[in-house]
């Protein structure tokens, strides 16, 4: 019944989102979520179509060139893009659609003026963050540090986000999130034009 919006969260990199959006969809039924084209290789456990769309440089630049992405960004020396006729569609079907990019993706979904939320996962300390790196080993040493760096100046968006959720045991930041869209999806301004159906159903 009511509008389409797109919930945007963002995390540095060993921030807990790949557990976090499983389990977002084992519940929430009516959230689709937004595949993005990438440049980098996949990661042993991931799957084309369903974790990334993996492309070569050169595809993904002609997709740019044809304006295939509503944003795109370079991370961790790749490219990455969010699709435009998915978000369009589904938007415009009324559906909620869970989009995992990067500080800088969600200030241009902020500037493109998409009916959006913004959360922003962020660990409970620096020592967490490192320790969740080490433990899933994609990647080495320098590559650990480099973004461990990273996440030091991602965290400084943090004023472009509407809800920071800690993610100190991933079961309640799971529930923090499921709260917000719920708590998203009853806004007046998404369920206006069913409240005046309604209304004029009634007199
Ligand atoms: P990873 O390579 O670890 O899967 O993701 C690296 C970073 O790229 C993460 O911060 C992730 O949120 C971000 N990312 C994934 N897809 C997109 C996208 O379509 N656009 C942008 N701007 N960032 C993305």
């Amino acid at each position: 019944m009511s509008k389409g919006f797109l919930v945007v969260i963002s995390s540095p990199s060993g921030g807990g989102k790949t557990t976090l959006k499983e389990e977002i969809f084992k519940y929430e039924r009516d959230i689709c979520y937004s595949v993005s084209y990438t440049t980098r290789l996949p990661r042993q456990e991931e799957v084309q179509g369903k974790d990334y769309y993996f492309v070569s440089r050169e595809e993904f630049l002609q997709l740019v060139k044809e304006k295939k992405f509503v944003e795109w960004a370079e991370v961790h020396g790749n490219f990455y893009g969010t699709p435009r006729d998915f978000i369009e569609e589904n938007i415009n079907k009324g559906r909620i659609i869970l989009l995992d990019i990067d500080v800088q993706g969600a200030r241009k979904i902020k500037e493109c003026g998409l009916s959006a939320v913004f959360i922003f996962l962020v660990p409970p300390s620096w020592e967490e963050l490192e320790r969740r790196l080490m433990k899933r080993k994609t990647e080495n040493e320098l590559e650990i540090k480099k973004r461990l760096e990273r996440a030091k100046e991602e965290l400084k968006f943090y004023r472009d986000y509407d809800y920071l959720v800690v993610n100190r045991l991933i079961a309640e930041a799971i529930q923090d999130i499921r709260c917000i869209i719920r708590a998203e999806k009853c806004r007046r301004s998404r369920n206006e034009k069913w409240i005046k159906q309604l209304i004029s159903g009634l007199s």
